[in-house]
């Protein structure tokens, strides 16, 4: 089983190498030393993480030679229909724009906010779906999550794991970190693993730093998802190997996030995202959709910081009220608005790689699918070990808690497989 294509490197301009894929080209940061022009590869995120064996490579080149063209010609079909007679007046101006790859306002966003008819919004998803296809074609970067620790000195409103939530603790081991994550790579191919936990400081800085280099030993994208730390600590965690962050900001508006996160304010967060960024790290950030009282221009502007803030990877979650969490009662949100925000960011941006998260799924089973279709291109597999999984709870009724990671990853070959996505890297 194969998550990865290699590629082929066909040129180097200083750090970056320049892949081929069966004719396409990716641009990635070459972070490794002694790669050279022919050489094969493997690349996630962005970053080249792996150079891999040409036998080895031919011989996984060869089972996709057939199956790659086959999986784009699905792609671009499915990209295909788009019926903007459907929409009028303000919104059918900008389809226009989109089309003419003008950049769109804050206006034009709240216009593809205000849309509400199940027809206009299957214009809207459909647009964002040619925009992904033709920006990213039909690559699909799929990565894998193992949430190593479910302690956290946070008390975030809405969250299931805050500390002041009565819930049963775990921590991984580091042993059993690295366990899962070799049978990840050995058994399942994964070339990209995101590590998260609550804010958990027995995994102080020495402790990661000593699992980050034991990770870095396997060839991996190391993906850090384990909140606020000082600025040193990420950057000696970047000095030890791992090459992505991801941190949200959770809201844009300063009062709701002074609401629902105590004792730390929207400026400290935005200002280590922005350090993240500084660093080096391959970012990955965004925020959660339909907290209390945020109005569409909140949600438009959150859209517009996410952008600003530059990110490779874009990540909006639905809030999901949580049982003895302060926001029990907030009111869900739809699957529509979960997906209109993942088409209005993609015809704003383009060139984002934006992230379906489990969250999504655990509101609806076809929304994966659905997301894909409305400019979603990444997606996260569970990898997080059986027993550990349900109490890592900071949602209700999460999606995928009963399913083995193989389970998990055979759905997720066939989903990929029947909307015509490849698993190759998507570039920078
Ligand atoms: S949102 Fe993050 S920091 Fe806040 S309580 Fe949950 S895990 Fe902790």
């Amino acid at each position: 089983m194969c998550y990865a294509i290699p590629a082929k490197v066909v040129e180097i301009k200083k750090n970056i190498a320049v892949l081929d894929y069966f004719g396409e080209r990716r641009n990635v940061v070459l972070d490794l030393p002694d790669i050279h022009i022919d050489d094969y590869v493997f690349a996630q995120g962005g970053i080249l993480v792996r150079k891999v064996d040409e036998k080895e490579a031919l011989a996984v080149l060869d089972t996709w030679k057939d199956l790659f063209f086959e999986l784009k010609e699905i792609d671009q079909q499915l990209a295909q229909s788009s019926h903007a007679e459907k929409l009028s007046g303000n919104a059918l101006a900008v389809l226009q724009k989109i089309n003419l790859k003008q950049t769109l306002t804050k206006e034009d966003l709240l216009i593809l906010n205000a849309l509400q008819n199940p027809q206009e919004l299957s214009v809207l998803y459909d647009v964002a779906n040619q925009v992904r296809q033709r920006v990213h074609g039909n690559a699909s970067c799929v990565h894998g999550i193992i949430e190593f620790s479910n302690y956290c000195r946070g008390d975030c409103f809405y969250c299931g794991i805050r500390r002041e939530r009565s819930i049963e603790r775990y921590r991984m081991t580091e042993a059993e970190i690295l366990a899962t994550t070799k049978q990840a790579i050995d058994e399942y191919g994964f070339k990209a693993i995101v590590l998260q936990s609550g804010e958990d400081l027995y995994y102080d800085e020495d402790k990661l730093e000593h699992l980050v280099k034991a990770l870095r030993q396997l060839g991996i994208l190391i993906f850090l998802s384990i909140g606020v730390r000082p600025v040193a600590t990420y950057k000696k965690l970047y000095a030890a190997g791992a090459r992505a962050a991801l941190m949200r900001f959770e809201t844009s508006n300063p009062v709701i996030f002074n609401e629902l996160r105590p004792n730390t304010t929207l400026d400290e967060r935005l200002t280590l995202i922005r350090e993240l960024k500084k660093i080096g790290y391959v970012l990955a950030t965004g925020f959660l959709i339909g907290l209390p009282h945020e109005q569409p221009e909140d949600l438009v502007n959150n859209i517009l910081l996410t952008q600003e803030l530059a990110p490779e990877m874009y990540s909006f979650g639905p809030l999901i009220p949580t049982q003895d969490t302060p926001l029990v009662h907030a009111p869900t949100i739809s699957v529509e608005q979960v997906l209109k925000t993942i088409a209005i960011a993609r015809v704003a941006s383009p060139d984002a790689n934006i992230l379906v998260t489990t969250a999504l799924e655990t509101l609806s089973l076809e929304a994966k699918r659905q997301a894909l279709l409305a400019g979603a291109n990444s997606m996260m597999i569970n990898l997080t070990p059986r027993q550990y999984r349900p109490l890592y709870s900071i949602y209700d009724h999460r999606a995928c808690n009963d399913q083995t990671v193989a389970a998990n990853i055979q759905e997720t070959i066939q989903l990929l497989r029947d909307l015509g996505r490849a698993p190759m890297d998507v570039g920078l």
